[in-house]
């Protein structure tokens, strides 16, 4: 058996669902997911089995997981190019488990399956390091069209806090801190610099800003970007004597990748 290994990795007797099954050979042709090995961290029993029914005519080899120790054990073996998970799940809920996942850092791709009205909004999910959400009930095709996006970005680190040399950004606690110093933030100050973080070294035009930052690209003028850049540099930059946020002439602004 290929996956043998396994049995010695895990601490407890792991349910037969998920235990060791060879990966499988499926879907032929051009697009093959041939191999392609997706855990599914799922409570509700039928609603699990169909969605191992719905990804296996997709072409997925699918093990399943009931609950969130179960599925937590189960994605540290490592063997899965990516996890659906639930996040109202017994035992650890699907929001620990990927921000457990995270913090030992493993990458696996992880898409979140959840009612919309769960008890955790799915923005905390992609906050703490999730890849993407859907909300039930969702479609098959969509399911597996967007698992197969997320294999296409493969299990890059993707840290939850984002990070510029000494200068970090942390979206789920809000937390600024340059070195060990904390910076105080306004919430559009910090949503300028959570749009740059994500985009270290690339230069982001100021009307890309304002539509994303301020949601309004018609009503307000270019000059409003230019006084939050000054802001912000005020708060990140010039106490530590340090330049991250640049000005590209004519282009808008870039991010030091290396915090300036
Ligand atoms: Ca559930």
């Amino acid at each position: 058996m290929r996956r043998a290994a396994c049995v010695h990795a895990v601490s407890s007797p792991a349910p037969r669902e998920w235990r060791c099954r060879p990966r499988l050979a499926v879907r032929r042709g051009p697009g093959s997911l041939r191999g392609v090995r997706v855990l599914v961290v799922e409570d509700e029993r039928r609603l699990a089995a169909a969605v191992r029914r719905g990804l296996s005519a997709e072409g997925f080899a699918v093990d399943l997981a009931h609950n969130g120790e179960d599925g937590l054990h189960a994605a540290r073996e490592g063997g899965y190019d990516a996890v659906v998970l639930d996040l109202m799940l017994p035992k650890i809920s699907g929001y620990k488990v990927c921000q457990q996942l995270r913090a030992e850092q493993n990458w696996v791709p992880i898409l979140i399956l959840s009612a919309k009205d769960g008890e955790y909004d799915l923005a905390d999910g992609l906050d703490l390091g999730a890849d993407d959400y859907l909300t039930k009930p969702f479609s098959y095709v969509v399911l597996a069209a967007r698992l197969r996006a997320l294999l296409r970005r493969g299990a890059a680190p993707r840290p939850a806090q984002l990070q510029a040399g000494d200068l970090t950004l942390d979206p789920a606690t809000r937390q600024v801190r340059r070195g060990g110093a904390d910076i105080d933030l306004t919430a559009r100050e910090f949503a300028v610099l959570e749009y740059l973080m994500r985009r270290p070294g690339q230069v982001v035009a100021k009307t890309e800003l304002l539509e994303h930052v301020w949601d309004a690209y018609d009503s307000l003028d270019l000059n409003v970007v230019e006084v939050y850049a000054g802001y912000l540099r005020r708060k990140i930059d010039v106490p530590f004597g340090r330049n991250a946020l640049q000005t590209v002439r004519g282009a808008g602004y870039r991010l030091a990748a290396d915090g300036g």
